[in-house]
């Protein structure tokens, strides 16, 4: 197959599939440099303002990251109803962080993120991400390899959350049968673990094979989607496996829940967390 031109000045192409590419318009590269785990930068688009590239895929963008970091959060979070001990696995630029810690019931978040560069960059560069996560004295900032911490760890946590890069270098990991299972070991009774899961259209296999996992693991394994602009390609998938109820949650108890926290939201609602759960067909296919 003929390799199109991706080279065009004041452009990103974003290098995630041979035969599909999403280009961003650069007004302004901000930062450019290699960690010794991936190349991150970021640049301006006048739609999405600044966006965050690791190894040139598209992390995150100001313009639609709220989408993405409050499926990921609120779902579970208000799904379980009692969460008071947080997990999140990646996370670095810290906007997963920020809206765990909206939650004023949840007394300790613990990040374990592999690249110390990424939090760094991101403090600087995306401060609006994070918006004082990382000062928030109930954070607690680990900086290891995500599959090593649940190899070690002895806490158990109501909610753990995997906001990982895609299953390629750093974060292939986390996409492995085996370190699903020790994160479930980590999960307190009746805990819930949710992960990005990628573009069901475009990443099928990626779906999939999480979900294989997850059903020989929990009671209840299945995915939620949201759309999130910049991860182009239909709706994104979340990874949800709990041994408990909590996806079955009254929609009054949602609303209770969510007008209790006094949380103010831009995507998420009641409706929409429930709504999330209804599969389409090609979806439901995936599935094991
Ligand atoms: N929302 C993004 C997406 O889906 O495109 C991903 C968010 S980004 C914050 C993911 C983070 O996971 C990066 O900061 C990366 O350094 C981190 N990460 C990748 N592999 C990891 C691992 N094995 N352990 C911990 N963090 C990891």
């Amino acid at each position: 197959m003929a390799v199109p031109q991706t080279q065009l000045p004041g452009w990103t192409f974003e290098a995630l599939y041979d035969d599909y590419r999403q280009a961003l318009a650069e007004d302004e590269v901000l930062y450019d440099s290699r960690t010794e785990h991936q190349r991150i930068r970021v640049f301006t688009n006048p739609r999405f303002g600044r966006v965050l590239t690791l190894d040139d895929v598209v992390q995150t963008t100001e313009g639609d990251e709220f989408i993405y970091h409050e499926m990921l959060t609120h779902v579970p979070i208000l799904a379980h109803g009692a969460a008071r001990r947080v997990l999140i696995i990646g996370g670095g630029d810290g906007g997963m962080a920020r809206e765990v810690l909206r939650h004023s019931a949840v007394e300790r978040v613990t990040m374990v993120e592999i690249d110390a560069g990424v939090v760094a960059f991101s403090k600087k560069y995306l401060p609006g991400l994070s918006a004082g996560a990382f000062d928030d004295p109930r954070l607690e900032l680990v900086i290891a390899d995500g599959a090593q911490f649940v190899r070690d760890c002895a806490d158990r946590f109501d909610v753990i959350i995997v906001d990982s890069t895609d299953p390629v270098g750093p974060g292939e990991v986390l996409f492995t049968d085996s370190f699903y299972g020790r994160a479930k070991a980590c999960l307190a009774a009746g805990g819930i673990l949710v992960t990005q899961n990628g573009v069901p259209f475009l990443q099928g296999a990626e779906l999939t094979n999480t979900m294989r996992a997850f059903r020989a693991l929990f009671a209840d394994a299945t995915c939620y989607l949201a759309t999130v602009p910049t991860y182009a390609g239909g709706p994104m998938a979340f990874g949800w496996g709990t041994d408990g109820d909590a996806r079955r949650t009254p929609a009054e108890t949602l609303q209770d829940r969510f007008a209790a926290a006094g949380i103010e939201t831009r995507y998420y609602t009641p409706e929409v967390h429930r709504g999330a759960f209804a599969l389409p067909g090609y979806v439901l296919r995936l599935l094991p």
